[in-house]
């Protein structure tokens, strides 16, 4: 197993902003890049060498694209089984198909991680209307009904917190679901692990998400957790990372429990948002990590130069914020280059860094980030 050489061209499955910043990792190596995409105005397009332009099932669109890569990753999960087998016929994919087929499916996700031995919430299959009375009651009318595939940003989830709820719920709803029991965390945690060729595993240090309407809002880096914690949960994620027989990067979703217990809540085997703050606080980031592992390249430490606070730029509203994020110290801007400021969508981020050991409480972020996290801080942190 060798690297690829310096030129060689990186096929990124996916146009948004994962891709565009893997583009810009592989750019900076010396690689070309070429984008598998629907739509020619999308945020990786504009930075990449070229692409092919057409659906992620479409068997011509998917041929030409691996025609003209040396390799292929993804930024977008849910590729058919069918376009994944068409993908491995023509390169090499990494991480290879079986690994995203675990991530598409959130049954298929818990059994595989559950027989690795990870602990997860108490979860039940719900197939059908049949179903779902006997999940609701094995979990005590406590739980999160999710739909298998294709949810992302807390889509396709309806919380149910008492019977009364429940009954209110109804029984024509989009199954196949899976249900899972309301975890009471204390915090959200997760780690970027990559894994490379040859299997070295690199593992950024751990972060917590805060989130608002369902979608990452605020990463803080380090987690404020006890130090055997974070060895815990990055021993989890390089357990998990060499079981699946990753090559790239992973984002691994925690839960901290009431009595300070870790819960896998879901992995993303590509470049994740919660990794976003290595762009400034480490000297390879997670995209080069990743790109760095798909390309057969040696991984370098994941050493973290400064602690980091990572904003999620959402919508109108904090696109409206960027002229003042551009005039405020110790700021770096991340925008996506997306037109369309939509609600709910994510068209940037910033980072902002701090000495090592000197991340700020709520009220220190506050003062850094000044308007971009009103008027929310004062309750939400
Ligand atoms: P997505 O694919 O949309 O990221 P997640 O399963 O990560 O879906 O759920 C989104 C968010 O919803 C999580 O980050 C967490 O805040 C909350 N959540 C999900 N599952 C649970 C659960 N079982 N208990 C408590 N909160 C949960
Ligand atoms: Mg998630």
């Amino acid at each position: 197993m060798t690297a690829l050489p310096f030129g060689a061209t990186l096929g990124i499955v996916g146009g948004g902003q994962l891709g565009r910043m893997s583009a810009m990792a592989a750019a900076r190596l010396g690689f070309r890049v070429h984008v598998l995409t629907p739509d020619i105005d999308s945020p990786a397009c504009e930075v990449a060498s070229s692409a092919t332009i057409g659906d992620y099932d479409d068997e011509v669109a998917l041929r030409d694209f691996a025609e003209h890569v040396d390799v292929v990753t993804f930024e977008f999960e849910n590729v058919s089984a069918h376009g994944l087998r068409i993908l491995e016929s023509i390169k090499p994919v990494r991480p290879a198909g079986a690994v995203l087929e675990i991530s598409q499916d959130r049954i298929a996700e818990k059994r595989r991680l559950s027989e690795i031995g990870a602990a997860l919430a108490p979860w039940r299959e719900v197939p059908d209307a049949a179903a779902l009375a006997a999940a609701a009651e094995a979990l005590d009318y406590r739980l999160i009904l999710k739909t298998t595939r294709f949810g992302y940003d807390g889509k396709g989830q309806f919380r149910i917190r008492d019977a009364e709820e429940f009954a209110a719920l109804g029984t024509d709803l989009p199954y196949p679901l899976v249900a899972e029991g309301i975890v009471d965390f204390e915090r959200e945690i997760s780690v970027m692990v990559a894994r490379g060729l040859d299997g070295d595993v690199r593992c950024f240090d751990v972060t917590e998400n805060r989130h608002r309407n369902g979608i990452l809002d605020l990463s803080l880096a380090p987690a404020p957790i006890p130090p055997a914690l974070a060895a815990q949960a990055q021993s989890m994620a390089r357990h998990i990372a060499e079981s699946l027989d990753l090559i790239g990067i992973m984002g691994v979703e925690m839960f901290v429990d009431a009595r300070g217990g870790l819960l896998i809540n879901e992995i993303a085997p590509r470049p994740h948002n919660s990794g976003h703050w290595t762009m400034n606080a480490c000297l390879v980031d997670q995209f080069e990590m990743h790109v760095r592992a798909v390309l057969g390249l040696p991984l370098p430490e994941a050493t973290r130069h400064s602690d980091a606070v990572m904003k999620n730029l959402i919508g109108p509203d904090d696109m409206a914020l960027c002229d003042a994020a551009l005039r405020m110290p110790g700021l770096a801007l991340h925008l996506y280059g997306k037109d369309e400021a939509r609600p709910g969508r994510k068209m940037g981020h910033v980072n902002a860094i701090f000495p090592r050991g000197a991340l700020p409480g709520p009220f220190g972020i506050a003062a850094v980030l000044g308007p971009l996290v009103e008027p929310v801080v004062s309750e939400d942190i």
